[in-house]
C-alpha cells in the first residue's frame, strides 16, 4: 500500500505523490511564543513528527516550522513583564525565553528539530540578498492590485477581488462575512479584508516599508517562508484545526495571489480539548508540558501513547482517566522494555538463533498499512500491542536462561530476541522506545555485573548481595529472571 492522506483543500483521502519525485517538502505553523508550552502545543508538535518519520522511511524530508515571535500578544506580555521598558528589547526577551520552553518541551518529548526554523521578525524586510521578504511580496500584492494600502499606512488584502477564497474551509465569502465588521478607524474596504501591514504605534517594534514604518500581519510571515525555504511549490502544510480559517485560508490567498502555487495538500490535525473545549491560554483551561509530564511518572512514552491513541484528525480530550490509562498501557510494555535495555539483547552465542518470525512480519505489515492509511496510529499501537504480546509469551516459553540452555532453549531466546527487537524497531517509528538499547555501562558497573552473575552462578550468595547493593547505589535494578540476571537503570 502507498501512502494516503486526508487533504483538507478537497475534502478526500488522496494518494500522496509528492511533487518532484522521492522529495518530500513539508510546512508547519509553529508556536507564537509568549508563554509556556501546553499540551496542545506538543500534540500538533508530535503529530507531525509521527507523519516525518513515516515520510522519510520512503522520501527525504525537509521540513520546516516557523516561530512567530512577534505578534500582539507578545508586545502585550513584554508591557506586563517590563513596563514602561523598551518594547523593542522586552518582546525580544520574551520570545527569546518561550521559545527556549519550547524547545524544552519538545526535547522532552524526543520530536526531532526540523530542518530549518525561520523566524517571522528575521524576515520582514529584504536580506538583499534575495527578493522573498514579507515587504517583497506584500509590494506584489499591491503592485497587482491584489491589496491596498489605507490612510496611515497600512495595507489590506483584498479578499472579494480572489476568486477562490473560501475554498480550503468550504465556505463561501458572503458565509464567512457573517458576524464580520469594519472595527472604527480601520479603514477597510470590506469586512473580510486582512491586514498584510500594520502601521507602527509608538513604541512598538517597527520595521521600515513603501507604506512607511509598521510590522507585518501574522499570515504573510507563513506565506512568505514556507515559499523561500521549500521553494513556491511545496508539498505538504499542516497545523491544527482551528488555523484553516482564516490563518491557512489567508496563506493561500496572499500566495496564488501573487501566481505562486504554493502547498498541494493540507494536512490538520484535531485538537486537544478539556471537557469538549478547546485548550488554549486563553480560555485558561491548559495544562502545561511539565504539569502533564510529572502525571505521566516522567515517562514520555506514556504522553506519546496518550496522543497515539486517537487518530490525528480527531479531538483528544484530556482527562486523569484518560492520563492513567496511557500510563497502564506503558507499563505493559515495561518488562519488554526493561529487558530490551538489558545486556540480554546482545548475547552473541544467541545470535545465530535470532531468526525472522513470520507472525511478527505479518504485525509488521499491519503497523505500515495501519500508518500509510491517513496515518492511522491507534490501528499501528495496536499491532504494537500484538507484537508485545507475542514477545511476552516468547518470552515465557523461555526454560532456561543464559549459560547451560539446552539447543531448543537457546532457539526459543533467539525467536524471543527477534520479536522484541522488532518491537523496538516499530516503536521507533512512532518516536516510542527512543532511550532502548542507547544504555552503555561504564566498564566498572559492566565488570560489577559479571561478577554478579559469576557469583550467583557459584551460589556465592553474600558475595552477589553487595555487588547487588553496589549496583543499586550507581542507580542500577538488577533483576533475576529465570537462569539469568539483568541489569536495568533506575528509572
Ligand atoms: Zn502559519
Amino acid at each position: 500500500m502507498s501512502i494516503r492522506l486526508y487533504n483538507t483543500l478537497t475534502r478526500t483521502i488522496e494518494p500522496f505523490e509528492p511533487r518532484r519525485p522521492g522529495e518530500v517538502t513539508m510546512y508547519v505553523c509553529g508556536p507564537t511564543v509568549y508563554d509556556e508550552p501546553h499540551l496542545g502545543h506538543v500534540r500538533s508538535a508530535y503529530v507531525f513528527d509521527v507523519l516525518r518519520r513515516h515520510l522519510a522511511r520512503i522520501f527525504r524530508v525537509r521540513f520546516a516550522r516557523n516561530v512567530t515571535d512577534v505578534d500582539d500578544k507578545i508586545i502585550e506580555k513584554a508591557r506586563q513583564d517590563a513596563p514602561g521598558g523598551d518594547l523593542n528589547v522586552a518582546c525580544s526577551t520574551v520570545a527569546a525565553r518561550y521559545l527556549a520552553s519550547y524547545h524544552q518541551a519538545l526535547a522532552l518529548l524526543g520530536v526531532q528539530a526540523p530542518d530549518v526554523e525561520p523566524k517571522a521578525t528575521e524576515h520582514v524586510v529584504s536580506d538583499g540578498k534575495d527578493f522573498s521578504s514579507m515587504v517583497d511580496l506584500i509590494a506584489k500584492l499591491v503592485a497587482t492590485g491584489a491589496a491596498y494600502e489605507v490612510k496611515g499606512g497600512s495595507v489590506y488584502f483584498a479578499v472579494r477581488k480572489f476568486p477562490r477564497y473560501g475554498a480550503l474551509s468550504n465556505r463561501t465569502v458572503d458565509e464567512l462575512q457573517a458576524g464580520t465588521r469594519v472595527e472604527p478607524g480601520e479603514g477597510k474596504q470590506d469586512p473580510l479584508d486582512f491586514a498584510l501591514w500594520k502601521a507602527a504605534k509608538p513604541g512598538e517594534p517597527s520595521w521600515p516599508s513603501p507604506w512607511g514604518a509598521g510590522r507585518p500581519g501574522w499570515h504573510i510571515e507563513c506565506s512568505v517562508m514556507s515559499m523561500k525555504y521549500l521553494g513556491e511549490a511545496f508539498d505538504i502544510h499542516g497545523g491544527g484545526l482551528d488555523l484553516i480559517f482564516p490563518h491557512h485560508e489567508n496563506e493561500i490567498a496572499q500566495a496564488h495571489a501573487a501566481g505562486k502555487p504554493f502547498a498541494k495538500y493540507w494536512i490538520h490535525h484535531g485538537l486537544v480539548t478539556v471537557n469538549s473545549e478547546k485548550m488554549s491560554k486563553s480560555l485558561g483551561n491548559f495544562v502545561t508540558v511539565e504539569e502533564v509530564l510529572k502525571q505521566c511518572n516522567q515517562h514520555a512514552d506514556v504522553l506519546k501513547m496518550f496522543f497515539l491513541s486517537a487518530h490525528y484528525r480527531s479531538p483528544l480530550n484530556y482527562t486523569p482517566t484518560h492520563i492513567a490509562a496511557a500510563r497502564q498501557h506503558y507499563e505493559n510494555y515495561r518488562l519488554l522494555t526493561d529487558l530490551a535495555n538489558s545486556p540480554i539483547i546482545s548475547r552473541p552465542d544467541i545470535e545465530p538463533y535470532v531468526t525472522p518470525i513470520a507472525e511478527v512480519e505479518e504485525l509488521a505489515q499491519t503497523f505500515f498499512n495501519a500508518l500509510d492509511d491517513d496515518l492511522n496510529t491507534p490501528e499501528a499501537l495496536s499491532a504494537l500491542d500484538r507484537m508485545r504480546n507475542l514477545s511476552s509469551r516468547l518470552h515465557a516459553e523461555i526454560k532456561i536462561h543464559g549459560p547451560g540452555q539446552s539447543e531448543e532453549d537457546k532457539n526459543r531466546t533467539g525467536r524471543f530476541l527477534s520479536a522484541v527487537r522488532s518491537l523496538a524497531e516499530h516503536g521507533k517509528c512512532l518516536g516510542l522506545f527512543e532511550k532502548l538499547g542507547k544504555t552503555t555501562l561504564s566498564k566498572q558497573i559492566d565488570g560489577w555485573f559479571e561478577q554478579y552473575k559469576a557469583a550467583r552462578i557459584g551460589k556465592d550468595f553474600k558475595t552477589s548481595d553487595t555487588l547487588r547493593k553496589k549496583l543499586n547505589d550507581q542507580g542500577f535494578i538488577v533483576q533475576d529472571t529465570g537462569g539469568t540476571s539483568i541489569i536495568i537503570p533506575k528509572h
